[in-house]
């Protein structure tokens, strides 16, 4: 068996009981760092094997960790933080156990963009996680355009000595959204800072540990009006909704009056 394991992004507290018992369980553990994997085993009182695992090795590592999954060895997956495969090395090998049909489970935990997409408050019914952006170039300049049409929510990983060159790119595309600032989480400091991209200027946001950055849905794009909600409610309903649960559903979705979105349900049919 192959465990892929979600680990702590901060509160070593944060790991799961399925967690330590597969890092116990296994005669090898494949991690980015030994050095930070060693915390969190020394913590749990776990002694295991370390091998490096990161994106440099990681198809030269798959091989491997193959070879000794054919022989029967249990072994487990981590990344530095979080969960492997989520801007960290981990999907490649997944794609390889597919392909050679290797017996592999997730177990799942925290990860930075889910905590911190909660943690922002901001709309999260429809997002997209963009991850790390490109340092420079056309690569980045493709994924500034496309955060530039981009009408949903949308989450970037970024180091802080990087913030006020990525501010700086967003303030030229999307001034008028609102974004938040999620630092340090499960950590002391942590914290979540919210404001117009426009006013980055004037925001007080310390430059240090790790962020997320959730960037608003673009609201302004979106009239609601009797147009749109019905067209809300005929979608819910031809999902297989009863009426009375669309009504319900878009009523929350967009924070509308009962009775305004209930008057305009009266005449479609279900
Ligand atoms: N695999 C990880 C996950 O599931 O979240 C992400 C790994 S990625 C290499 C590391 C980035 O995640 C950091 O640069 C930061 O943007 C974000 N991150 C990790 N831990 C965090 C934390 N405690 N608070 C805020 N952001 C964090």
């Amino acid at each position: 068996m192959i465990y892929i394991i979600a680990t702590p992004i901060g509160n070593l507290k944060d790991i799961t009981i399925r967690a330590l018992e597969a890092l116990n369980e296994s005669e090898l553990i494949y991690c980015e760092d030994t050095r930070n994997t060693s915390v969190l085993l020394n913590h749990y009182e776990i002694k295991k094997k370390l091998v490096s695992f990161h994106e440099h090795n990681e198809l030269k590592r798959s091989e491997e960790i193959i070879a000794y999954a054919k022989e029967g060895k249990v072994i487990s997956i981590v990344s530095d933080a979080g969960m492997p495969g989520i801007s960290d090395p981990g999907s490649k090998l997944i794609g390889e156990l597919i392909r050679q049909e290797i017996e592999y489970t997730v177990l799942p935990g925290p990860s930075a963009f889910t905590t911190a997409l909660v943690y922002s408050g901001l709309n999260n019914d429809v997002f997209k996680f963009i991850g790390f952006l490109p340092v420079k170039g056309k690569a980045r300049k493709e994924k500034l355009e496309m955060i530039k049409n981009e009408k949903d929510t949308v989450m970037l990983y970024e180091a802080p000595h990087k913030l006020d060159k990525t501010m700086a790119d967003l303030v030229e595309i999307i001034p008028n959204r609102r974004i938040s600032v999620v630092r340090e989480l499960t950590k002391i400091y942590e914290s979540q800072t919210t404001f117009l991209i426009k006013d980055y200027e004037n925001q007080d946001i310390v430059k240090k540990g790790e962020m997320v950055l959730v960037i608003d849905k673009d609201e302004e794009t979106i009239e609601i009006n009797d147009e749109f909600i019905i067209e809300k409610l005929e979608e819910a309903i031809g999902r297989g909704l009863r009426k009375k649960e669309a009504v319900s559903e878009v009523v929350d979705t967009y924070g509308l009056n009962k009775n305004r979105v209930y008057k305009l349900s009266i005449d479609i049919e279900a």
